[in-house]
């Protein structure tokens, strides 16, 4: 979307929420592309028809106003395009009356089909159509060139395209195989080197989100391998894919092959941060936390500094009751791993009541400014994630 429009789309949208009708007589009518004209001029014939019933003389014209204005409008525009129409209609003047439309052509597809008669108008659509996309990085690259490129919403953006100078695997005449081959791995080194500071200083200037990296053979995985990116954009990296093309049109096949991968940004987010935990957890990371008393130890005094909670989180303080003889345990566990077994007559008890800590846990990361990964046990990740207690983060400091 050109910056321009959309502020002012932007400012369009503050002024429409401002307004109020006195009654229910703001109307907000959203087509979708190339809807068909005639038929909702046939709509809001009808909506007028209906609106000859309303019982108070001034909510009755002022409806039947906005909609006759809503009817010209469309009569005037001809035809619904591409990416559909947005009508507001009604009389927004304060103690006197000031009857406005607006026919605004959405700046991308928005497939609404929306009659509203309200006391105000139905901005939301328009308010999410504005919301910033979230941007990926993208870079396409094997030992001749790389393209780099940002992903924002459904646009590729190609940034940056270069050919290098590394010499290709066959010997030229007279070389020495060892002294080739070294020069080669120098080229590349210095090669794989200048992309990873393009893609950073790139990536980190839009603010990408997650990066997806490509490319026709086995260089894109040693790019990886080998750190050539910033260390801020590491954990960022969500899909490495075999892609024919190091060129503009290998930034489309990157993004087709990714669709996975983007089309689930949550989950991505979630296999970011357990990636980074179970990383921290194997390099025995000293700022890694996990298990539920250390977690609590360290977030009750504020020296959390990440909190990452499963949403099948279930521990808590569990009160058992048993039927057979009457006796009450209390305890705090996980709900799948208490020992129902009575102390007293050794006969199963019953969970009589759960005090999951869960909103608990929430609300002291909150009141600490602990930011606060929820995830979910969709994943492999999540699912390991809840096996190893659901619970775990990074702190600020070291306790003793
Ligand atoms: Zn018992």
């Amino acid at each position: 979307m050109e910056e321009e429009k959309k502020i002012q789309l932007k400012k369009l949208v503050k002024e429409l929420e401002s307004y109020r009708g006195r009654k229910t007589e703001l109307i907000s009518y959203y087509l979708p592309p190339n809807y068909d004209i005639n038929s909702a001029i046939a709509q809001i014939s009808a909506e007028i028809a209906t609106a000859r019933n309303i019982k108070s003389d001034t909510t009755r014209n002022n409806v039947i106003d906005a909609l006759e204005r809503v009817a010209n409008a469309l009569r005037n525009v001809g035809k619904v395009g591409k990416n559909g129409l947005v009508i507001f209609s009604g009389n927004v003047g304060k103690g006197k009356d000031e009857f406005k439309v607006w026919v605004i052509e959405p700046p991308e597809p928005l497939n609404l089909k929306i009659y509203r008669c309200d006391n105000q108008f139905l901005v939301e659509p328009l308010k999410e159509l504005l919301k910033e996309k979230e941007v990926f990085g993208l870079i396409v690259l094997d030992s001749k060139e790389v393209t780099i490129g940002i992903l924002r919403g459904k646009n590729i953006e190609v940034i940056y395209n270069d050919e290098s100078n590394v010499p290709s695997k066959t010997v030229k005449g007279g070389w020495s195989q060892q002294r080739y081959k070294r020069i080669r791995e120098q080229a590349l080194e210095e090669w794989l080197k200048e992309i990873g500071e393009k893609a950073s200083q790139i990536f980190l200037q839009n603010d990408a989100k997650g990066i997806l990296i490509g490319g026709p053979g086995p260089i894109k995985e040693e790019f990886v391998k080998n750190e050539y990116l910033d260390y801020r954009l590491r954990d960022k990296i969500i899909a490495v894919k075999d892609v024919g093309y190091t060129n503009e049109y290998g930034l489309q096949e990157l993004v087709n092959r990714s669709e996975e991968e983007l089309s689930k940004t949550e989950v991505v987010r979630e296999k970011i941060i357990l990636k980074k935990f179970f990383e921290a957890i194997s390099k025995l990371q000293n700022n890694v936390v996990y298990s539920v008393a250390e977690v609590l130890k360290y977030l009750e005094i504020g020296a959390l500094e990440e909190l990452i909670i499963s949403e099948d989180f279930n521990f808590g303080k569990i009160r058992l009751l048993c039927k057979s003889c009457g006796n009450v345990r209390e305890e705090e566990n996980f709900l799948d791993k208490i020992d129902k077994k009575c102390n007293v007559c050794g006969k199963e008890m019953e969970i009589e009541d759960f005090n999951n800590y869960f909103d608990k846990i929430l609300e002291t990361a909150k009141k600490y400014n602990t930011k606060v990964y929820i995830v979910s046990s969709q994943t492999s990740e999540g699912q390991q994630f809840l096996s190893f207690g659901g619970i775990g983060g990074f702190s600020r400091f070291k306790l003793d």
